[in-house]
């Protein structure tokens, strides 16, 4: 009788250790899958197949800019701050994340020491064989998060030269960066480069290459030097209202409004991976697009 207990007992042990060995397998399989990294250039080539089936092909274009940031911001904030939220929210939201880029539209910073101010035709040829090399790689959805405020013109219109000729993916611009309101209340009105909102944006992403004490070396006040009216435009109206290159007051940032607006950042970030995610819209009417523009005179109204 004892040596019956004794040996289902046995068993049941076998069978605990057997529960728990598997348990341990797949859990180490579930974390290696969790475990999966954002960065494109930190993936193996086996493990980038394996990632662009779980972001089901969307990937992030991180696009920042090299430029002066007020007389107390690094070169490169806006790259630091816009790779720091596309990374957090990619971790949320499965996404591979292209490495730095920061050939963009700069010329009104040219005359400050460290701008990298690419020619107009090679920031659209670089930009297209970029997505279209990533489109070959299986990123069928590109989404461009913009960090740098002078490409606001620039990337629109790369997107609308999308449908010039057939493309087997989708470029989707997403352009915002600062919430228009909720969070600490604001000090500043002026605050369009390396002001209040920005500084304060890279207290959180990298509070090392803050400079607080110099925030207050030049000014970023804005010099209305422009004497026509705000709906003609023209390539030097930033030059003529702040021309060192520097709009708001850095001084007036603190970490509690960077947490707030980082934070906003991101969450709106992963809203925009989660619906491109889900757009089945887009590639197929843009597929029907290219397919009519081949024969206009057959499209019936
Ligand atoms: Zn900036």
């Amino acid at each position: 009788m004892m040596t019956r207990i004794l040996r289902s007992f046995s068993l049941c042990i076998l069978l605990a250790f057997v529960l728990c060995a598997t348990a341990l397998i797949h859990g180490q399989a579930a974390s290696s899958q969790a475990k999966l990294s954002v960065h494109w250039e930190e993936l193996t080539a086996s493990d980038f197949r394996e990632g662009i089936h779980r972001a089901q092909g969307v990937c992030l274009l991180p696009f920042g800019i090299l430029e002066k940031h007020g007389p107390h911001l690094p070169l490169g904030t806006d790259l630091l701050d816009v790779r720091y939220a596309a990374l957090h929210a990619a971790d949320r939201e499965y996404a591979i994340v292209f490495p730095e880029y920061y050939f963009g539209q700069i010329a009104e910073a040219k005359h400050e020491p460290g701008s990298m101010a690419y020619s107009r035709g090679l920031q659209l040829a670089l930009l297209q064989e970029t997505t279209d090399e990533m489109a070959r790689n299986g990123c069928k959805k590109i989404l461009i998060v913009n960090g740098h405020g002078g490409n606001s013109s620039l990337l629109p219109y790369f997107a609308q030269t999308q449908l010039d000729k057939p493309h087997d993916y989708v470029v989707y611009v997403f352009d915002e960066r600062t919430p228009e309101n909720g969070g600490p209340q604001k000090k500043t009105k002026i605050d369009m480069h390396a002001g209040e909102s920005e500084t304060s944006k890279m207290m959180i992403s990298h509070p090392e290459l803050v400079h607080p004490d110099r925030a207050t070396g030049e000014s970023g006040a804005d010099q209305a030097r422009q004497k026509i009216s705000e709906d003609i435009y023209t390539g030097i109206w930033w030059y003529t209202r702040f021309p060192f290159h520097y709009s708001g007051e850095g001084a007036a940032a603190t970490k509690e409004l960077g947490e707030y607006q980082m934070n906003w950042w991101v969450d709106s970030m992963v809203k925009a991976i989660q619906q491109v995610k889900a757009d089945d819209v887009s590639p197929k009417l843009q597929k029907e697009f290219y397919e009519k523009s081949t024969h206009p005179l057959d499209t019936q109204p």
